[in-house]
């Protein structure tokens, strides 16, 4: 997917129409028009780049300063302080909008919006430490 047809650029650049809540120089908060709970939010740098991993560290810094100030809105507006902050990166992980974004999902009781799953594991040390050694960066 390219600037040119996508979605989230076209947002952008006021081309479609959608439910923006926040707008600065280098992002966009607009609802999302599916959303898993009132005030589902997606914050949006302007600048195209296909995932948070391909996205530049300032304008990741931008993205979260954004998500801080919808999520006081929706605090006090919609009255829950309980909110998922995720980003799916990656087809297999559910990302649909090849252009980075930040959901921001508010919770209002228990059997209400995102309910992540508790698949985890137990695993030994021995695996843990191999796996740090792997994964440690100097
Ligand atoms: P992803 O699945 O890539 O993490 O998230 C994409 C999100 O964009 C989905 O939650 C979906 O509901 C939302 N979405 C898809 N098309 C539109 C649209 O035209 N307008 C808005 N506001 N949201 C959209
Ligand atoms: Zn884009």
């Amino acid at each position: 997917m390219n600037e040119q047809s996508c979605l989230f650029c076209k947002i952008i650049l006021h081309q479609i129409p959608s439910y923006i809540i926040y707008e600065d120089e280098h992002t966009i908060a607009f609802l999302d028009i599916m959303p898993v709970d009132k005030g589902h939010t997606l914050v949006v740098p302007k600048i195209h780049s296909t995932n948070f991993i391909n996205t530049n560290d300032e304008i990741i810094s931008f993205v979260n300063i954004t998500a801080k100030k919808v999520a006081k809105r929706i605090e006090i507006q919609l009255n829950t302080s309980a909110i998922n902050f995720i980003s799916n990166n990656g087809i297999l992980v559910g990302q649909t909008i090849e252009h980075y974004h930040l959901h921001i999902i508010p919770k209002y009781s228990s059997n209400s919006g995102l309910q992540l799953p508790k698949n985890q594991i137990v695993v030994d040390s021995k695996k843990l430490t191999t796996l740090q050694k792997k994964l440690k960066i100097n």
